[in-house]
């Protein structure tokens, strides 16, 4: 063993800190890990990885690590067997489940899990306890994207590859931070713009540094992207800058769309989103002297209480201009975590089985009857926003979540913990005691991806294998494994050796995935869904048809719903993101030295109008207080922000979590928060 120890070990993985999908060899010796080494053949990537892929790796031999199960005594925690632990979840769950029936019980994936163990939870959550109550956290951020293209093209993926953003000749980027978001993907946009002349359009609130290098940079007030996306639609519409032959032969609703545009005259666009009449025509003539055009989109969009219809007016867009099934065109909304895409593909889901199938459907209930050997219930379950509803309602008593600090990201964390407060039994699966693992009754220590294997799900639909590099830690476990565990100890009886068995159960069940298999992923090689029984994989999507019974899209026509609004005294909007150099809530960043020696913690950017009004300057302590709750943190005074315009990084897991001031307020087709729509009144507490 001391000499297997010297040995420098390569092993191939993919980055957990965004949906890029990252590809590359670790390179480690023990548990050291030496290097990152990127590879020419990595799909996404090839060469090139960020500062979060390369240095954020050393949290998973953190001392903080949970190494062995702990169940809650009174305000304690002890350390106990894996033994004790799955006893007392099977106890707790079978006499709440006996007690007041599966659905009060409550299932939550993660993001940050892979493909394998997505499948699980489902499973877990339909076929042995007999509840559809599971959801993931791509509920917090993307679910919104997904809905418009669902509505629209029949795919809730990117439309092509990163590939197609490359070639694109125009790139419109709305409401995402893309160079520090999602850092070797933008890396692609900034060398096509610098070099092959590619336009870039950028709407946001913030001159990040995309909106910086545009060619136009449009700033709307908060929550009106689908006012000037719909009058700049309508103005293409209106002088004939359409694709009339792809809306003739590939897409249905074309009249009624035209009509709900009526509306959006570019008076009215002016006037609701503050963006100039010459600028919206700008826009649209950059659309029409584009023979292709892609859309990236991110929480900016989503985020918001028409967080959905505004993903579907992106859509609508880009049907009408005919720019979906060719490449270098279409939507592309942006994943924030490495598999978000894949948490919902998996089916972790409340309405929806693996590959999107409807679990209302009862053909598809009768496949998995099938293939599971027992009946699936057919009522659709709560989502993680109900779920936390339903516990105040009294209806909710038990919850098992895994890899998810929910205490922290979901909005209005007040009322979030209030809840996990009220659970009678809260099961939590992470790497470490995080804010929301306080709150459980059993916490099973979990391993991260680099001592597992697994498949991730990248933006681009790209499926991807990681390789174990390390042994799991201490007495932690891979997150399948563990679901195995509480699945068996609930009466199943799975046999699960490897991931590969899950996947190849998957893929023998929806049609999505059919063609997927480990032999197919070895290595450096990928799969981009959906994948055909032979193999067949799909770079771009609606190359022939839409996935819909006619084979053709439909125009659907969305209102515009107006953000929340507050009292007057609320005065400075608050707007919210990542930094390039954490991920998240940071519970696996702040653990890593190589990072948080480059950036340190979070600060609230203002505005040089605001910084003079409000006599702040450059590390001013502040209070910034929401109907919600209030945070304090220090000022930075950039031109990043305009106005009453305040910009605070997302990315901090102690008391600045800028959920304390979120509400509970969500999108109304999807329920994610409306983590944008935040006003609050400011405090000058001390200067420096
Ligand atoms: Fe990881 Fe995203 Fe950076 Fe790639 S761009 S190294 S996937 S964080």
């Amino acid at each position: 063993a001391a000499m297997r120890d010297n040995r420098i070990n390569k092993t191939k993985t993919v980055c957990t800190y965004c949906g890029v999908g990252c590809s590359f060899d670790v390179w480690t010796k023990g548990r050291d890990i030496l290097k990152v080494e990127p590879q020419v053949e990595a799909p996404a990537n090839g060469i090139s990885t960020c500062v979060k892929g390369k240095f954020g790796w050393d949290y998973v031999n953190s001392e903080e690590r949970l190494t062995k199960p702990l169940i809650r005594k009174g305000e304690e925690f002890h350390e106990a067997s894996w033994e004790e632990a799955l006893q007392l979840i099977k106890e707790k769950f079978m006499e709440i489940k006996e007690r007041d029936g599966a659905n009060a019980l409550s299932f939550i994936s993660s993001s940050k899990c892979t493909n394998e163990e997505s499948y699980l939870m489902q499973k877990l959550a339909r076929a042995v306890v007999g509840t559809n109550n599971v959801d993931n956290c791509s509920r917090y951020c993307q679910t919104p994207a997904t809905m418009g293209l669902f509505r629209t093209v029949g795919h809730g993926g990117d439309a092509g590859s990163i590939k197609d953003i490359e070639m694109s000749e125009l790139v419109i980027v709305i409401g995402s931070n893309t160079a520090e978001s999602h850092p070797v993907l933008a890396t692609r946009v900034k060398s096509s713009h610098k070099l092959r002349g590619q336009k870039l359009i950028v709407s946001d609130l913030r001159k990040h540094e995309m909106a910086e290098r545009s060619d136009l940079f449009i700033r709307p007030k908060p929550g009106t992207d689908l006012v000037w996306l719909s009058a700049v639609t309508k103005y293409l519409a209106d002088n004939g800058w359409i694709d009339e032959e792809f809306l003739r032969n590939r897409v249905n609703g074309l009249e009624e769309y035209r009509e709900s545009l009526e509306k959006y005259t570019l008076e009215e666009a002016e006037r609701i989103t503050g963006v100039s009449k010459a600028e919206l025509i700008k826009t649209a003539e950059m659309i029409r002297d584009a023979k292709t055009t892609c859309v990236l989109w991110a929480m900016g969009v989503t985020q918001h209480s028409g967080g959905s219809d505004t993903s579907t007016a992106i859509s609508n867009l880009l049907l009408m201009t005919g720019n979906y099934g060719k490449p270098g065109a279409g939507a592309y909304p942006l994943r924030g975590h490495n598999n978000v895409q894949g948490a919902s593909d998996f089916g972790s889901m409340p309405d929806r089985m693996p590959g999107y199938e409807l679990v209302a459907d009862e053909e598809v209930r009768e496949k998995y009857k099938n293939g599971w050997g027992v009946d699936l219930p057919s009522e659709k379950g709560w989502n993680n926003h109900e779920m936390v509803d339903a516990v105040h309602e009294g209806k909710l008593k038990a919850m098992y979540l895994k890899g998810e600090d929910m205490g922290i990201v979901d909005s209005n964390i007040n009322y979030v913990r209030a809840a996990f407060e009220k659970l009678e039994f809260f099961v939590v699966q992470d790497l470490f005691l995080t804010e929301t693992a306080k709150f459980a009754d059993v916490v099973l220590p979990a391993s991260p991806s680099l001592e597992k294997e697994g498949t991730f799900t990248n933006t681009e639909r790209r499926i991807q294998r990681l390789y174990q590099v390390l042994e799991p830690l201490g007495g932690s476990k891979p997150d399948w494994r563990i679901i195995q565990e509480v699945a068996n100890t609930l009466g199943a009886n799975w046999n699960y050796e490897h991931p590969s068995d899950i996947m190849a159960e998957a893929a023998g069940l929806a049609d999505l995935f059919a063609g997927v298999s480990y032999e197919r992923l070895e290595g450096y090689d990928s799969l981009q869904w959906p994948v055909e029984p032979d193999g067949t994989d799909t770079p771009l999507l609606f190359t022939e048809e839409f996935p819909f019974d006619d084979g053709k899209a439909k125009l659907f026509p969305v209102d515009w719903t107006k953000p929340l609004e507050y009292e007057k005294e609320y005065d400075i909007h608050v707007n919210n993101g990542r930094l390039l150099e954490h991920f998240h809530e940071g519970n696996m960043t702040y653990k890593s030295k190589g990072i948080t020696s480059k950036t340190p913690r979070v600060f609230v950017e203002v505005s040089p109008e605001l910084a003079k009004e409000r006599g702040v300057t450059d590390g001013t302590l502040v209070r910034l207080e929401s109907p919600y709750g209030a945070v304090r943190m220090k000022c930075l005074v950039t031109d990043r922000v305009r106005g009453k315009e305040v910009y605070i990084p997302m990315n901090d897991n102690n008391a600045g979590a800028v959920n304390l001031l979120t509400s509970s307020y969500a999108d109304k087709d999807t329920d994610t928060p409306a983590y944008k729509e935040v006003s609050v009144r400011m405090e000058v507490l001390e200067k420096t």
